[in-house]
């Protein structure tokens, strides 16, 4: 039986640490408030916002929310941006993605003040984590590095595979697992023989947007396996991209949905949170 890499725990040990340097800061009398704008009412992404308006309250930060309306114009959101940036009481600022299509994303990212891009989306703190200096990292890649180290899985000289390219999964975490020393390779649609190069992982950690695509052939014995996915079956379940039935008897660990990665995401991002408290 794999050992099941517990998310939900290990979240929470983040958080209470979180909550306690955050009454450290608050004797010190260092605030921190996050902005957390919502364009649209889209209810995958209203779940998230409440989500992140709770964790700030238990880590004992404000949260400002700003519901603005689907037709909200690209200009508006700019404007606010920028009042936000401005705003001194405001240490971190996020835009729940996606936004609305008449919106260039890459434009809105690019409008938060990098010191306050919390997510870690923007290019100067993209570009930062490729050249190994400080700024803030995207949080599921992040938390993917938390659930590694404090489940006790050895990244160093591991041959880490990867699936997935994205700019908020795969790309950062290939950078994390090579700054942690692991041999890292990233596979994609176009990669050949996928099952064959997974079989080479000593972790495997999936990030593709396919539910249950990754079965046991995917997985060498042993291997630790962290499933990114997030899917709604038909019968309301949550399940990933990982086959968890048949991988699990595989695997030497493996991460849950629920409760594996996606916990890790928002404590991390309070993590982000306290760090840009601390500039
Ligand atoms: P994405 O759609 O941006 O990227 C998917 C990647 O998978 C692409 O790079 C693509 O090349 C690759 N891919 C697609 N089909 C493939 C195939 N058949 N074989 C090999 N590679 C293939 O997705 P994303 O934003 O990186 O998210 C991936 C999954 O993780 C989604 O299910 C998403 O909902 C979930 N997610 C979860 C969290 C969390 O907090 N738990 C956070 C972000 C994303």
């Amino acid at each position: 039986m794999a050992q099941l890499i517990d998310g939900k725990k290990i979240s929470q040990e983040i958080k209470d640490e979180l909550r306690e340097t955050v009454a450290e800061l608050k004797a010190q009398g260092k605030e921190g408030a996050l902005a957390v704008i919502q364009v649209g009412a889209d209810p995958a992404s209203s779940v998230y916002v409440r989500n992140k308006k709770k964790a700030c309250e238990y880590i004992g930060i404000r949260s400002e929310s700003y519901e603005l309306p689907e037709q909200t114009s690209e200009e508006e959101l700019l404007a606010l941006i920028r009042k936000l940036n401005n705003d001194p009481k405001i240490n971190g600022i996020l835009c729940q993605l996606p936004v609305p299509a008449h919106m260039d994303e890459d434009k809105i990212i690019r409008a938060i003040a990098p010191e306050k891009d919390v997510d870690g989306f923007h290019a100067q703190n993209v570009g930062a984590l490729v050249i190994g200096q400080k700024g803030f990292v995207s949080c599921t890649p992040a938390g993917i590095i938390q659930l590694l180290k404090r489940s006790g899985v050895e990244i160093a000289g591991k041959n880490c595979v990867i699936i997935g390219r994205s700019n908020i999964v795969g790309k950062p975490m290939a950078l994390l697992m090579l700054r942690e020393n692991a041999t890292v390779t990233v596979c994609h649609s176009r990669t050949k023989n996928l099952p064959d190069v997974c079989r080479q992982a000593d972790i495997l950690i999936v990030a593709i947007g396919r539910p249950k695509m990754i079965t046991a052939d995917y997985v060498k014995e042993g291997a630790v396996v962290i499933d990114v996915g997030i899917h709604r079956q038909e019968d309301g379940k949550l399940c990933g991209d990982v086959d968890f039935a048949q991988v699990e008897p595989v695997a030497g660990a493996i991460t849950p949905v629920p409760g594996g990665v996606g916990p890790m995401t928002i404590a991390m991002l309070m993590h982000n949170c306290v760090e840009a408290m601390q500039e």
